[in-house]
């Protein structure tokens, strides 16, 4: 278990899947932690249920991670109720699986802005509260680097970006004592990509290990680079893919 007593993090998108597992895991390891959603208002209260039973403290905020406006505010937000913030994690994100020639730009928008331009916003906003030993992780994708997979043109581009984002920014924060990762999961069991679903088969076998992750494989990485062992890995991104891209 890392050890992030003290500490204040903000789960973008943690209502379900991996957002809200990563929400449960740095609660466990001790951090105060508040998640956004957007449609799943009942979902998160539930993820904020659990934490508070567990004895941790949260709080769910809605707003729409395409929204620049909202995710700034919810930043703010979390540093006013908490008095600061420690840990961005950038996980809301959105797959629209279609031929690209088929795409609209209106779907196009969707998933840059929800994908790609919320982080951007969300983590300019949280660099005014991070301090030494502030972390910044992004939820890409193993697509982001590799992708076997058609249907993801638009998605994997947007994982692309926030991969070269996370390289460029981890240099200029540095001298301020913040990391910045990149943490790319492969095929992992949620709502949005079920291990039951007609689109699993062909993603199990492009994994070494043939079978889908589960959401707190993910939440185990980013509770290590949140942690304190962590502090040597900066601009890096870490996969947990199953050996997707092997
Ligand atoms: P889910 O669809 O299962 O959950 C998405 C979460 O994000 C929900 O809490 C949802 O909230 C929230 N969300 C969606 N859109 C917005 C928005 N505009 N603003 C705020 N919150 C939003 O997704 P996953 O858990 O599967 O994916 C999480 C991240 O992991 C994404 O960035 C995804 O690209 C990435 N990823 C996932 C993989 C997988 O196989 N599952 C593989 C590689 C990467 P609400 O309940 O309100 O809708």
């Amino acid at each position: 278990m890392a050890n992030l007593n003290n500490k204040t993090a903000l789960v973008t998108g943690g209502s379900r899947g991996i957002g809200a597992a990563i929400a449960r895991r740095l609660a466990a390891d001790g951090a105060r932690v508040a998640i956004t959603y957007i449609r799943g208002a009942d979902a998160a209260a539930r993820v904020v249920k659990e934490i508070e039973s567990a004895g941790g403290e949260a709080i769910a905020i809605h707003a729409d991670a395409a929204d620049a406006k909202a995710v700034t505010a919810a930043v703010e937000q979390t540093a006013s109720t908490f008095g600061g913030l420690d840990i961005l994690v950038n996980n809301a994100g959105i797959l629209i699986p279609k031929p690209f020639e088929e795409t609209t730009l209106e779907e196009m928008d969707l998933v840059i802005h929800t994908n790609l331009r919320g982080v951007l916003a969300a983590t300019q906003a949280a660099l005014r509260h991070l301090k030494a030993g502030g972390r910044i992780i992004t939820i890409g994708s193993c697509v982001g680097e590799r992708n076997m997979m058609p249907v993801l043109a638009t998605y994997a581009a947007t994982k692309g970006a926030v991969k070269m984002f996370t390289q460029s920014l981890s240099r200029e924060v540095a001298p301020r004592g913040i990391t910045v990762n990149n943490i790319q999961p492969g095929p992992i069991d949620t709502d949005n990509n079920p291990a039951a679903g007609d689109w699993a088969p062909p993603q199990i076998a492009i994994t070494a290990l043939k079978r889908f992750g589960h959401v707190n494989d993910v939440a185990a990485m980013v509770a290590f680079v949140a942690g304190p062992e962590a502090s040597y890995i900066t601009g890096a991104s870490l996969t947990v893919d199953g050996g997707a891209n092997a």
